[in-house]
């Protein structure tokens, strides 16, 4: 590590990031290239001698940016958003700068305490109950993504059932969620072993908006019970992927109680708006539970990778995680005096993420923050009102955050050519470049999602979407 090239090459490649987010309406949101590309247009093999920053950057240009899909972009509006900032960008610089790996707090005291007093900032923000802060028995991690935050808190679920089931009761295990809940939780299921025919998907319509009936719910649980089965983990959702439904927390938190069952609360996209007291009530209901994610790398400012996971009861997670070789004992964590965060998570190895997070809670404070999620929210508004204005399109679903479900309406009753349709219209809008969404399906209708959620966006970039989807709308009903 030379410091003078790094100097001289780190400012180079900093230019080289700022001036693509000058740019960055100049590309097609959308990649536009087709499988395979990219082998086409570099060697077979790695270089045997060094090159200079300028060919690689010469080669970023013209060769891997058509290759990208620019989720920068103001005019990406495809997914949930993954956020970049300024701050969130210094915090992984830095973070790359110290390059330090810290799985025991001995192997960077710093990372290991900054990380239990952001995540105690973040749980306050969102004004989680005490017995997420890492005062008591509980606390919050950093996890790689929300996928993981649900695996490790089922595991340890899993784990701590069996422990009095009886490990021959593995099968016996149930998991219970809406249809509307994440695929990482059906992932989660197939590494936990949870037999396939043990995972009760539990069917959402439009008489709730997509939320879980915990009548529902009730109903299945005592089917198992009868059946000798073990109800053991239930997932509500704050902000489901489709619609951006919420499950009624309460109701759903008291039934997994009084039934012995972790509840986890997956507010991946949607937690990031609960730092607002006016859509906190969404969360409320979240003290019933025992576990909580969301993803700061969403909608927070957050450069990915950096998923938020608070446990009520974090022993729980260090029955299931630790590990304790001869190679990794020291004085601190023999003596129990601190967090040892690898027996909080699969890997060993882990980044210094909270310093990202540190930065951006402290470059832009929390009442920054809030307006930064309510001017998307604004945002999602006007096209809300754009759309219900147009007889040609319907919203199809309430919006509450910064995500808008909306399709073209059906002729003469015609669902089939009505989804067909609305295929035609996203690949239209989406080939076009100017914009990227996606689409979605809710009781077999198609819709397209338009999700608010870059740093970039303002008011004239969801003004102008909208005239693109009209107008390829509008071509397609000429046809
Ligand atoms: N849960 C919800 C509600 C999501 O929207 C997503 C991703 O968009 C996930 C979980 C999975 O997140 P991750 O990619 O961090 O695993």
């Amino acid at each position: 590590m030379d410091s003078e090239q790094l100097r001289e090459y780190g400012h180079r490649m900093v230019d080289f990031i700022a001036d693509y987010y000058k740019t960055i309406e100049s590309f097609p949101v959308l990649s536009q290239v087709q499988p395979g590309y990219l082998h086409n247009l570099l060697p077979d093999s790695a270089p045997d001698h060094p090159e200079t920053v300028e060919q690689v950057l010469d080669d970023v240009k013209t060769k891997i940016l058509p290759g990208v899909t620019h989720w920068q972009s103001p005019n990406f509006f495809a997914y949930y958003p993954s956020n970049s900032s300024v701050a969130g960008f210094l915090g992984e610089m830095l973070s790359a700068g110290l390059g330090i790996v810290g799985f025991s707090w001995v192997t960077s005291p710093a990372a290991t305490e900054l990380e239990m007093i952001v995540l105690d900032w973040l749980a306050k923000l969102l004004n989680l109950p005490e017995h997420f802060l890492c005062k008591g028995n509980g606390g919050g991690v950093i996890q790689g993504s929300a996928s993981e935050a649900i695996l490790v808190v089922m595991i340890a679920a899993r784990d701590k059932v069996l422990g009095s089931a009886g490990k021959n009761s593995l099968g016996k295990l149930v998991v219970y969620s809406s249809d509307q809940t994440h695929s990482a939780l059906q992932k989660a299921c197939q590494i936990a072993g949870i037999h396939p025919e043990n995972c009760r998907v539990l069917k959402a319509d439009s008489s709730t908006n997509y939320a879980l009936r915990p009548e529902l719910l009730q109903e299945a649980v005592s089917r198992d019970l009868e059946a000798g089965l073990i109800p053991f983990f239930l997932c509500g959702n704050v902000g489901t992927t489709s619609s951006a439904a919420v499950d009624p927390l309460a109701a759903l938190g008291k039934i997994a109680k009084s039934n012995e069952m972790w509840f986890h609360v997956d507010a991946a996209y949607a937690g990031s708006a609960c730092i607002c007291p006016e859509y906190r009530q969404y969360i409320d209901g979240v003290e019933t539970a025992d576990s909580f994610n969301m993803n700061a790398h969403k909608w927070l400012l957050t450069n990915l990778d950096c998923s938020l996971l608070w446990v009520k009861d974090q022993s729980v997670l260090t029955e299931s995680f630790s590990t304790n070789p001869e190679y990794l004992k020291n004085k601190a964590s023999q003596a129990n005096l601190v967090v040892d965060y690898k027996d909080w998570q699969i890997a060993l190895s882990r980044r210094f993420r909270s310093l990202k997070l540190w930065m951006v809670l402290r470059l832009y404070g929390a009442e920054t923050l809030k307006n930064y999620i309510r001017n998307h929210i604004k945002l999602a508004k006007v096209f809300e009102q754009l759309v219900s204005q147009d007889p040609n399109f319907e919203v199809i679903t309430p919006r509450i955050f910064s995500l808008v479900c909306f399709r073209m309406v059906p002729i003469d009753d015609d669902e089939k050519k009505c989804n067909d349709r609305n295929y035609e219209l996203l690949e239209a809008v989406n080939s076009s470049g100017k914009l990227f969404i996606i689409h979605t399906a809710l009781s077999g209708k198609i819709f397209l999602r338009f999700s608010i959620g870059a740093p970039l966006t303002e008011e004239k970039h969801v003004k102008e979407a909208w005239k693109v989807i009209r107008e390829e709308a509008s071509y397609l009903l000429r046809k």
